[in-house]
């Protein structure tokens, strides 16, 4: 079983203040969470500098990913090397996602930028039942929303500065191994802990 962030912005993000080097010291240092998903805002640029730093520590991994901002609602796409083709519709970034076995996840779907009930209108595979930067009402509410759509849920931080890194995780069941992990999220092998701070699910 491994324990990822899936979901965080990088100084590849105009609005995050984490550089790679940063993201990979900090995996390096953290006692359980050794892997990160990279999901800069509508760019795959960071990949593979973060990738090129982590590859000198073999217990760290770094998950490709990219969060697209389409007019409805952000989603991440884990596994994504580059971005979809444009327009960037819901219906074309799911389809992306699905064409190259990378998994489309419903981005903090109550909260700003979210998509909220029209995820229901797609084939997304996983819903993000938890984010770091969103409110418990709107993470309850996304995990709701994961139930009622018989998806996996997961969990990343959506850290944009170093402090935010780590503080939110997923627990999957696989090894750490890119394809394997994206395998396991889609056949729900995924356990999001209660976060210490927040309301019960
Ligand atoms: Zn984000």
């Amino acid at each position: 079983m491994i324990r990822a962030d899936l979901h965080l912005h990088t100084t590849y993000s105009s609005d995050s203040s984490i550089t790679p080097k940063t993201l990979v010291e900090q995996l390096v240092a953290h006692d359980f969470i050794k892997v990160a998903a990279v999901t800069d805002h509508d760019t795959t640029c960071g990949i593979s500098v973060t990738r090129q730093l982590a590859a000198a520590y073999p217990d760290i991994l770094i998950i490709p990913g990219v969060e697209i901002s389409t007019p409805n609602g952000d989603i991440v796409v884990l596994g994504a090397e580059e971005t979809p083709p444009q327009p960037w519709t819901v219906q074309n970034v799911v389809d992306f996602a699905r064409d190259h076995d990378y998994v489309s996840v419903v981005a903090h779907p109550y909260r700003e930028y979210g998509m909220g009930d029209l995820a229901r209108n797609y084939k997304f595979d996983a819903v993000e039942v938890f984010n770091g930067a969103s409110t418990p009402t709107a993470n309850k509410l996304a995990h709701d929303l994961a139930k009622l759509m018989g998806l996996p849920g997961v969990a990343g931080s959506d850290a944009h500065q170093p402090a935010e890194l780590c503080t939110v995780y997923t627990e999957i069941q696989a090894s750490l191994d890119v394809d394997e992990i994206l395998k396991a999220v889609k056949k729900g092998l995924v356990t999001v802990p209660q976060p210490r701070k927040s309301i019960r699910f």
